[in-house]
């Protein structure tokens, strides 16, 4: 029964499914004896078609989202989890993304099932500052900095001003953001107060974890417990 669960959970199927993958014979143990349903000797010696199983809950990933992918199953066309094993989108508990990005924004995303860990990185009480990198359309016109880092900025339909932001201009049409919080297309719609338009926009670190460095678009690795540290 162990077995059975611990395989449904990490997305290899519904039990019934397990069951049967069992009763195939790919699941073995670290040495290739076949294992029957009642066998478990410990996650860690379990093996699927020779390969190790995927960590259980908690679970912290990290990707290199690429433009053109949702962060949300609901769209239509291509989202992040059409980038992960497709057991992925069955685990359960299920991986969320720890602080969307918008379809054409690229760059770092935290993916998690853990609900505490994903409050805790969104929340602006954490200090978990977002960094982004951004292209503009309009060369930058001097006003940003003072404007985002006034604590007094309204965008528009906000009821609420935003949480002062850092702001440093790397180029005529380049400059880099600094948030505390993840309001909807925020970044977006910050430079579009001030009459420009983001042509490129790329996340490039959350707390103390930059996008690594190894990951082209479109890869992910796991999280690990030293780098979760590094966050806050
Ligand atoms: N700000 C945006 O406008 N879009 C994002 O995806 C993230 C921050």
């Amino acid at each position: 029964m162990k077995l059975v669960k611990l395989l449904a959970n990490l997305g290899y199927g519904s039990r019934k499914e397990v069951d049967k993958l069992i009763r195939s014979g790919v699941v073995t143990d670290h040495e290739g004896n076949i294992l029957g349903q009642k066998d478990f000797p410990g996650a860690e010696n379990v093996r699927v078609a020779g390969e190790e199983l995927d960590p259980q809950a908690p679970l912290v990933i990290v990707m290199n989202k690429p433009e053109g992918f949702t962060c949300s199953t609901e769209d239509p066309g291509e989202t992040i989890y059409d980038l992960l094993p497709p057991r992925f989108s069955k685990r359960n508990p299920g991986l969320n993304p720890v602080g969307r990005l918008d379809k054409e924004t690229r760059g770092m995303l935290l993916m998690s099932d853990d609900g505490k860990f994903l409050h805790k990185v969104i929340h602006p009480k954490s200090g978990c500052l977002k960094v982004y990198h951004v292209i503009l359309d309009r060369p930058l016109d001097g006003s940003e900095g003072e404007l985002f880092g006034s604590g007094e900025f309204m965008l528009e339909s906000e009821t609420k001003p935003l949480l002062p932001a850092g702001f440093e201009a790397l180029g005529e049409k380049e400059a880099r953001v600094t948030l505390h919080e993840g309001r909807y297309h925020q970044v977006r719609r910050m430079f579009a107060a001030t009459g420009n338009h983001v042509l490129k926009l790329k996340r490039i670190s959350i707390g103390g974890l930059t996008l690594p460095a190894e990951l082209e678009e479109g890869e992910w690795r796991f999280v690990t417990e030293e780098e979760k540290c590094a966050l806050f």
